[in-house]
């Protein structure tokens, strides 16, 4: 079997306060005729990164709601989560080398992953690259049961993916009954599905990181960071990763300081189990750190975990998502649910996200970010006013009920389908 992962337990109802009228009568309505339905996600790493801070509260509330839901993750190695990084990487469009070695090491994980699946499902969301092909390996076996439906949900955008990795991915794909993608933009021209579908994520208003928090914890917390509360603060929340440019967040930062000398930055991020260029990177921002105090280098090997993360972002006066490329990039909605402007680079899923000048700034360059941040830190009572549109929004459109909803949405459409 595929290692589970421990779930949390949530409750629906918790939610009503929060999200909008009527929203929770019509989730469990959706949800009343799949009562018992059997549902399994599966992705690479129950740590770290966007699909395990999801699926921790998708898959808890989709059990409370009646569901038979669960998560499992895939078996790596390092070998292998080299090679899905790459593939990572080409799918946003970088240029890697993809070799017949490549291929082989990634299918046969994928093949021993595929022999561990077991059990009955009605629905199986298979989530992202690395476990893709698993659908072509599972033919045959008990598993594959004619009723079920196969779902993939890539996360990633594929708007600009090396066509050569996406050539080798696609036939894969094309096996799944359903594919779900954040944005319609993201969907490769080339690929040809009955069902392809526009489902962004979304956050937990209640979990952790996103729970209201009294402002002497927040600054308590920072201050155990040695981060000093009362200087204005900017913080960027993200794996070490070229994409989400945390050098060019130093960058920015240090034209910033030019006229905020007393300044802070917080670079906050988690190392997760798939994504072993996590500690190069970090090692590189270190470098461009150089010494400096004012930059705080944070992450999980510092106990930097939900708490810390949701004291720094309401400690910002600004948030940064300076992604060069992003999925969708959680970290927007969080910082703007807690009433924090966001800085974030105009790629992908941030465009939904933030509405320039109205919750925050789209850049497309570090000069750009760093030049709407310091008009924000000029004006305070801006930066407020554009958060607290931002939580608004986010309210509407980004939190794990619409998210539910949609998903109860597709499993109605697809039990419709032969
Ligand atoms: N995150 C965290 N600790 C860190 C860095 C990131 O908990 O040190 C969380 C972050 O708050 C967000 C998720 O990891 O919930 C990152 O998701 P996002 O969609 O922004 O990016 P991804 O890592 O999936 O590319």
């Amino acid at each position: 079997m595929l290692e589970r992962v421990p779930l949390l337990e949530k409750s629906l109802d918790e939610y009503a306060t929060v999200v909008e009228p009527g929203t929770i009568e019509r989730i469990r309505e959706l949800a009343a005729p799949l009562r018992g339905a059997r549902v399994l996600h599966v992705n690479a790493t129950a740590y770290g990164g966007g699909v395990a801070e999801l699926l921790a509260t998708h898959v808890a509330l989709s059990r409370d709601i009646g569901l038979e839901a669960d998560w499992q993750v895939i078996h790596g190695s390092d070998e292998f989560f080299g090679v899905t990084k790459s593939v990572h990487n080409a799918l946003q469009g970088a240029d890697v080398e993809w070799t017949t070695q490549s291929e082989r090491i990634y299918l046969e994980r994928v093949v021993e992953n595929a022999l561990l699946l077991e059990g009955e499902w009605d629905y199986v969301v298979i989530h992202d690259p690395q476990p893709a092909a698993i659908r072509e390996y599972v033919r045959g076996r008990a598993v594959d049961m004619p009723g079920t439906k196969w779902i993939w949900r890539c996360h990633i955008d594929l708007t600009d993916a090396n066509p050569t990795v996406w050539d080798f991915f696609q036939p894969f794909v094309e096996q799944y009954d359903a594919a779900v993608f954040t944005m319609p933009q993201f969907v490769p021209s080339s690929l040809s599905m009955d069902c392809i579908e526009h489902l962004p994520p979304c956050i937990d208003p209640i979990s952790l990181k996103n729970l209201e928090m009294p402002p002497a914890f927040v600054d308590e917390i920072c201050r155990s960071y040695g981060i000093r509360p009362n200087r204005p603060l900017i913080v960027q929340v993200s794996r070490f990763d070229p994409w989400k440019d945390p050098i060019g967040v130093i960058e920015a930062y240090r034209i910033v300081r030019e006229e905020f000398p007393d300044a802070e930055l917080v670079l906050a991020g988690s190392m997760a189990t798939d994504d072993p260029e996590g500690f190069h990177y970090w090692e590189l921002t270190n470098d461009a750190r150089a010494g400096d105090p004012q930059i705080h280098l944070l992450s999980n090997i510092q106990q930097v975990g939900s708490i810390q993360i949701n004291a720094f972002q309401r400690a910002a006066d600004v948030v940064l998502q300076k992604s060069l490329r992003e999925g969708f990039g959680l970290t927007v909605s969080e910082a703007l649910w807690k009433g924090r402007p966001v800085v974030g680079g105009r790629a992908g899923g941030i465009t939904l996200q933030i509405e320039d000048g109205v919750n925050g700034y789209l850049v497309d360059s570090r000069e750009e970010a760093a030049a709407r941040t310091i008009e924000l830190l000029r004006n305070p009572e801006k930066a407020d006013a554009m958060g607290a549109a931002g939580a608004e929004h986010v309210r509407r459109n980004f939190l794990s009920t619409r998210e539910l909803e949609d998903w109860l949405r597709l499993f109605h459409r697809l039990s419709h389908t032969s």
